[in-house]
């Protein structure tokens, strides 16, 4: 099994090399050269077997012969051991044919934990075989930092920086990321929007020197090793349903959704993918009108989906082009030139095939959080909110099931909560440190050099 780059100008490489290497060195992301492909009666087995079972299944699968099946069973069991529902994503009906599918029973309340707390494992594991040190970067909107804080954080090989954008996180997010007591983690809040972080990050990948000489990484959705973990819930929820469903996904980067389509070039019956955005609607736009046209990013109730620029589309425009790696070189080269690229029709009816998009403002989000309330007393997170706001505007009379991934725990986000409902979500007890803890940032202009001063500073020589 192995990965090759979306730019087309990369080597080949292991499941291993890729999940340590995170973005190719030629700018690309990995996917598997050819998708591996489940059998029906595989796929049924996943609807009942544990979580994790699935998960060894499909992961491994995926991950060829980079890991023995004992040390991904061994790794994937301890991941998921310390979620706080032992079904790890279960399915539960919020209306007729209408189900969320809960992803935030981590340790960080939100379903980046689902493939970190895996990725963590398997990375401690590849690095110690290799040898030597790396140093992980992630831009976050919010939960990519404290999920992979709590997956990375305390191990004696990787420095961990994690950029945020300063005061466009809500204060549990920052907290969570701020307070973790360990020595290895480094918070940086930019003076600037996720975008200018994650700009950032990519420019220091770019840097190709200075990426070896540390061993730069990322555990960022654009590591495929994640994507390879979200698929898996896609897999068990359709097993437990018996047809193909909707999948509704909250979205920004455009990982989570991409995980759907993985599942799909895997074998998964899937009526559709609808992407979930909220005010910053670029995915929206191009699915709906076939511009990819980034502006400014806008602050809303969903901050963990306040993204212009969503890393993961060119893993769909290459599929979506029958890998023509050629154009999307090209395309990608007019995008950062221009913020802007129209797609052509192939490529635009390759998507929609498969995609469908809905944008829901702040106020409909606060509206889906009533609504779900007044029907069914629970409290939904606004991330959440933006998917099953996109759910009620479908046709009502969906023959088949709709499932809302919900992507985080209510009390992560209680102002949007309380302001909905009246209601203040109750935190679980692993949030109650967070909120007491002392906090350890530094504030930074967005500004690259000032970033790689940093790490430059704090990596321990010699780096090797
Ligand atoms: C990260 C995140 C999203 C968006 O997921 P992408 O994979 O970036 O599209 C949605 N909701 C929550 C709560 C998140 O943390």
């Amino acid at each position: 099994m192995l990965y090759l780059s979306t730019r087309g100008q990369a080597p080949p490489q292991s499941f291993a090399d890729m999940l340590l290497a995170g973005l190719a060195p030629d700018g690309g992301l990995y996917l598997p050269q050819a998708w591996p492909r489940f059998t029906a009666a595989e796929m049924a087995g996943f609807g009942s077997q544990a979580y994790a079972e699935a998960a060894r299944v499909i992961i491994g699968r995926l991950a060829g012969d980079s890991f023995s099946n004992e040390d991904l069973a061994a790794d994937i069991a301890a991941a998921y051991a310390g979620f706080d529902d032992p079904r790890i994503a279960p399915l539960t009906e919020i209306g007729p044919n209408l189900y969320l599918l809960e992803l935030f029973h981590g340790p960080t309340l939100a379903f980046k934990d689902v493939a970190l707390q895996v990725l963590g494992r398997l990375f401690e594991r590849a690095l110690k075989k290799r040898g030597g040190r790396a140093t992980m970067l992630a831009a976050t909107s919010g939960d990519t930092g404290s999920a992979a804080i709590a997956a990375l954080g305390g191990l004696d090989n990787v420095e961990v920086f994690v950029l945020h954008p300063h005061g466009r996180v809500s204060e549990v997010q920052r907290r969570q990321m701020t307070t973790a007591p360990f020595d290895n983690v480094h918070n940086v809040a930019l003076e600037g929007s996720f975008d200018d972080a994650q700009a950032i990050v990519k420019a220091l990948f770019a840097e190709t020197e200075f990426a070896r000489a540390v061993n730069l990484t990322a555990v960022n959705s654009i590591n495929f090793a994640r994507i390879a973990a979200q698929s898996v819930y896609y897999f068990t929820a359709a097993a437990q349903l018996g047809a193909p469903p909707v999948f509704v996904v909250p979205t920004g980067n455009f990982g989570d959704v991409f995980a759907g389509e993985a599942a799909m070039r895997m074998g998964l019956g899937v009526e559709k993918l609808v992407v979930a955005t909220n005010a910053n609607d670029i995915m929206a736009r191009v699915l709906n009108d076939g511009v990819y046209a980034s502006g400014r990013a806008q602050p809303t109730l969903s901050p963990s989906m306040d993204i212009q620029v969503a890393s993961n589309f060119e893993r769909a425009l290459f599929e979506a082009s029958c890998r023509n790696v050629a154009w999307l070189r090209q395309a990608m080269a007019r995008f950062a030139a221009s913020k802007s690229l129209k797609l052509p029709d192939g490529v635009r009816t390759a998507l929609r095939a498969r995609y469908a998009a809905r944008r829901c403002d702040d106020e409909q989000t606060l509206a889906a959080i009533a609504r779900v309330h007044a029907e069914t007393g629970r409290l939904i997170d606004p991330h959440t909110a933006v998917g099953v706001a996109a759910a009620y505007n479908l046709n009502e009379h969906q023959k088949v099931p709709v499932v809302v991934l919900s992507t985080a725990h209510p009390a992560k986000f209680p102002d949007a909560v309380r302001r909905a409902t009246g209601q203040i979500p109750a935190p679980p007890p692993r949030l109650r440190v967070a909120l007491q803890a002392p906090e350890k940032m530094i504030v930074l202009s967005a500004d690259k050099g000032l970033v790689r001063g940093l790490i430059e500073a704090t990596v321990p020589r010699p780096w090797t």
